[in-house]
């Protein structure tokens, strides 16, 4: 079973939406963004156009999530705060999951 598909709230969890959720990794204890979804390969590096197809095809919202998009979700949870993304996809590989590295 996938770690990331079974997430419990045994960490803190900033924030969720229907197709995300931004809660503390319990490995590296920093926060990460977490799809809800499973069913993609991520083999190479994720690309903004990667991310798009992705969203198209598992989220069916058009298109319209990308990394700013991402971004955006990010900065409002931490208001302020400079961050930057981790995208490699570390212990789970085929779960989309970025760590988030505030600055
Ligand atoms: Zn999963
Ligand atoms: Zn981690």
């Amino acid at each position: 079973m996938c770690e990331l598909c079974n997430l419990e709230r045994n960490s803190m969890w900033y924030y969720e939406d229907d197709d995300f959720i931004i809660c503390n990794c319990t490995f590296c204890k920093i926060p990460m963004i977490v799809s809800k979804d499973h069913d993609y390969d991520i083999s190479g590096v994720i690309t903004e156009a990667y991310i798009k197809g992705m969203v198209k095809n598992v989220f069916h919202i058009g298109g319209a999530v990308t990394e700013a998009y991402i971004k955006g979700i990010v900065k409002g949870v931490f208001h302020g705060k400079n961050f930057s993304f981790r995208k490699e996809q570390g212990k789970v590989k085929n779960h989309f999951h970025w760590h988030i590295i505030l600055e």
